[in-house]
């Protein structure tokens, strides 16, 4: 039977050469960076190299990078952190943020910030009036992905700078998704925080960074020691930083060629998909070239995982983070699209080394599992809905 692994916006595995560079520093090379003899010399030396290599693959300069615990820390630690410093004003935030974003954002609401969402297209995009209309208002803070993690859908982030500052407010972006799969440099988007993780760009799960600009004055959320200059306590995790450095290098190297390969394979599995009666989301948008999300209206999407697991494929349903809840994904939602259509969303997230067979046997596998749903009562609804 074939199988393949599809869903790489919920995770990577660690690549070979990724592992190899960490293994020293959980053994030989374990001394507390912290420290002053050789040991600790040696573990703080891998930490400034690694924040040299995640500075260089950003585009951004050493000195602006913070080691985190992961994406959802370095969100919080943006909207917190940068919130903390303001006086309660204005934040801004797409309606299509993951969970870490968004539960920052009402806590800050609870504090007295005035929260609002901007809305999104049909098609997954910002909505450029009402953007507008939302910076009209004295705004301090926004904070918009550059990538969707459900549709793949790209946003204009560089367009939110743009107006966002004239208006004087800061602009942090959530690049999880978008690292690796497209080209993303911080000092060309020009905003003035930016987070990445390590785990879904084949580095280790469990840590990440926030990129700031040095102007800006973060508060701390965690405490204690003065590590990474007092803007996040604790001893670092040595190894995983090294991971995460060595995934930033692979990450960049020949991303055009990755690009394309996997733009082609995502065509190929939606060229397949649409004859069989999928609605894809985003379609129209420029999109990660891996990512595609579509439902088969009347078909849940809960069940059509489940079948296709056992079927020997791994996809995700709605958003892998919050999978285990029934509700229609909020990114979907915000794009408008009805919960009957929205409950049977499917994502397929390609990776490096997905291939055509496996696409190909998908798309089968695929088809027979959607003619046994469909015959089932009380399961299928007829594709004419
Ligand atoms: N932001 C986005 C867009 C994500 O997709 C995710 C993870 O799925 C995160 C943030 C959280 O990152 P981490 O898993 O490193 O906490």
């Amino acid at each position: 039977m074939s199988s393949a692994y599809f869903d790489h916006n919920a995770t990577t595995a660690v690549d070979d050469g990724v592992l190899a560079a960490m293994l020293p520093y959980f053994h030989d090379r374990y001394g507390n960076p912290s420290s002053r003899h050789r040991y600790g010399r040696e573990a703080r030396r891998a930490i400034d190299e690694a924040r040299e290599q995640v500075a260089a693959t950003l585009g951004a300069a050493s000195a602006q990078v913070i080691f985190t615990s992961g994406g959802t820390e370095a969100n919080n630690l943006a909207l917190h952190g940068l919130a903390s410093r303001l006086q309660p004003s204005r934040l801004l935030v797409s309606a299509i943020e993951h969970p870490c974003v968004m539960q920052p954002a009402l806590a800050l609401a609870r504090k007295g910030w005035g929260v609002r969402q901007l809305a999104v297209t049909a098609d997954g995009v910002l909505d450029a009036e009402d953007l507008y209309a939302a910076l009209a208002e004295p705004t301090a803070l926004a904070s918009v992905m550059l990538a969707n993690n459900e549709t793949g859908v790209l946003l204009d982030v560089a367009q939110v700078v743009e107006e966002a500052h004239q208006k004087g407010a800061l602009v942090h972006t959530d690049a999880v998704q978008a690292l690796g799969k497209v080209a993303v440099c911080f000092d060309t988007l020009g905003v003035d925080a930016m987070t990445i993780s390590g785990h879904k760009i084949h580095g280790p799960k469990g840590v990440g960074a926030l990129i700031v600009d040095k102007r800006i004055d973060l508060q701390p959320m965690i405490t204690g020691g003065g590590h990474e200059k007092g803007l996040r306590a604790g001893t670092e995790n040595v190894p995983a930083i090294v991971g995460l450095a060595a995934a930033c290098r692979l990450a960049e190297q020949d991303l055009a060629r990755k690009l394309l390969e996997r733009g082609s394979l995502r065509d190929r599995l939606e060229r397949g998909l649409k004859p069989l009666g999928a609605v894809i989301f985003g379609e129209r948008s420029e999109r990660l070239p891996n990512t595609s999300d579509f439902a088969f209206p009347g078909i849940d999407g809960e069940t059509l995982v489940m079948a296709l697991d056992q079927a020997g494929y791994a996809v995700a349903s709605g958003a892998a983070c919050s999978s285990g809840s029934s509700e229609a994904s909020h990114v979907l939602q915000a794009m408008g699209v009805a919960w009957e259509t929205a409950r049977g969303a499917v994502r397929v997230s390609l990776g490096r080394d997905n291939t055509a067979q496996e696409v190909d046997g998908f798309l089968q596998v695929l088809a027979a599992e959607l003619g046994h749903l469909r015959n089932l009562p009380g399961i299928a609804f007829s594709l004419a809905e």
